[in-house]
């Protein structure tokens, strides 16, 4: 049954049609799928009854509806863990930020596009759960209907999406898109394109087609290292989607939408954090219409890495902004609940063979020594990131 949250513009309105109901009660309903209280048809009391249940048969009103919550950060923090109909586990968190000089309070959830990730990025908790399934549009927006409704009981208003949970999006793009559109139409959702940002690993073909339709959204590049032979180890993507295509790709976007690109960069202790290599990502992204964001790596249970210390963070952001590149460092938030999205689906997935992370640890340090040397990994790209 499909979710009512994924329906086009306009299906609604039609189904209601082809019953032979009054317009009006589409926008009863549509009201109460995007602006209500109510978790189920059975709840919205303005229509009548065999309505309401013909509805019922029809869509499933709220796709993530099994809900576990856990605070941290002294509550400025909600991570919430859904557990879809056919049982697979995906993550959503929710970030409150107080208002701070003139700047407004902003509340920001960061969702997930697919069911764990083919893209098995090393030092990421999703990466390692592996790949289960792409998410249903209605999936995804109901993540933000969900958060939407627990602001709302207490008189508050999302006011940022990010694409940064669990998932490559643009592996599931017409998914995805499919989300923005009802995420941003001002007859659903209604939230600003400028609102919404999402992040990739570097899928080009991807990255090309959202540059077409000009700016819908923030697109963020998951960038991390500025030379092959490491973010081939760090993205394995990278193997198939070189550095130059990634960032070749995301200028073009930059140039047709007018919108800034944001780089990710997560930093991992003695890995990506050298002085080479911020001299590395300074040189490419120099002259670039770009912004970074440093973000000190949450620890993950089957790698051996941590964060960069605060002091080498400083030093890489200053070699970044003496090249004229607007860099920011973000800090990490709920990392005691395991907030780097994936780790709490990894935790209910159980603790990995221990000789198996011991296996993972020694090939990821000799790997990454022979990144660091220069060496290109020869291994095939990931399964699954085809296009
Ligand atoms: N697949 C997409 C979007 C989801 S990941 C992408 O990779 O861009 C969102 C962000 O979280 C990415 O920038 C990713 O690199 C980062 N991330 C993953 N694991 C992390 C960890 N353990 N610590 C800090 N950031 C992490
Ligand atoms: Fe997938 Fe992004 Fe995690 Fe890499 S960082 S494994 S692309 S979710």
């Amino acid at each position: 049954m499909p979710g009512i949250s994924g329906l086009a513009a306009g299906e609604l309105e039609a189904w209601f049609a082809a019953r032979g109901a009054p317009g009006f009660r589409a926008r009863q309903v549509a009201d109460a799928v995007w602006r209500g209280k109510a978790a189920s048809a059975a709840e919205i009391r303005t229509l009548p009854a065999d309505l309401r249940s013909e509805l019922d048969e029809a869509f499933r009103f709220d796709t993530v509806g099994d809900t576990d919550i856990r605070l941290a950060d002294g509550g400025l923090t909600e991570k919430a863990l859904h557990r879809l109909a056919d049982g697979a586990l995906v993550e959503s968190v929710l970030m409150h930020y107080p208002a701070r000089g003139r700047q407004r309070e902003r509340h920001t959830l960061c969702i997930s596009s697919q069911a764990g990730c083919a893209v098995g990025c090393p030092f990421c908790a999703t990466g390692e759960l592996g790949f289960t399934r792409d998410l249903e549009t209605a999936e995804i927006v109901d993540q933000v209907r969900h958060a939407a409704r627990r602001l709302a009981a207490d008189g508050k208003r999302l006011t940022n999406v990010v694409f940064m949970g669990m998932g490559e999006p643009l592996l599931n793009l017409d998914r995805v898109l499919e989300a923005v559109d009802a995420l941003n139409d001002p007859r659903r959702f209604g939230l600003g394109a400028r609102h919404i940002t999402v992040s990739t690993s570097g899928v080009v073909p991807g990255i090309r087609r959202l540059t077409a339709p000009g700016p819908q959204f923030t697109l963020a590049v998951s960038l991390h290292a500025a030379r092959d032979a490491l973010r081939d180890v760090l993205v394995p993507l990278n193997r198939r989607w070189p550095i130059d295509a990634v960032v070749g790709a995301a200028r073009d976007h930059a140039r047709a939408t007018g919108r800034r690109v944001s780089y990710e960069v997560t930093m991992i202790s003695g890995v990506n954090d050298t002085e080479v290599d911020a001299l590395a990502m300074a040189e490419l992204l120099r002259g670039d219409h770009a912004h970074v964001n440093l973000i000190p790596m949450n620890p993950v249970a089957h790698t051996p890495w941590v964060a960069s210390p605060d002091d080498v963070i400083e030093r890489f952001a200053a070699t970044l902004r003496d090249a004229g590149i607007a860099t920011t460092i973000r800090r990490n938030r709920g990392a005691e609940i395991g907030a780097a999205c994936g780790q709490l689906a990894a935790e209910r997935a159980g603790e990995p063979p221990a000789a198996a992370v011991a296996r993972r640890r020694e090939r990821l340090v000799g790997e990454s020594a022979a990144a660091l040397r220069g060496e290109r990994s020869h291994e095939p790209s990931p399964v699954g990131a085809g296009e």
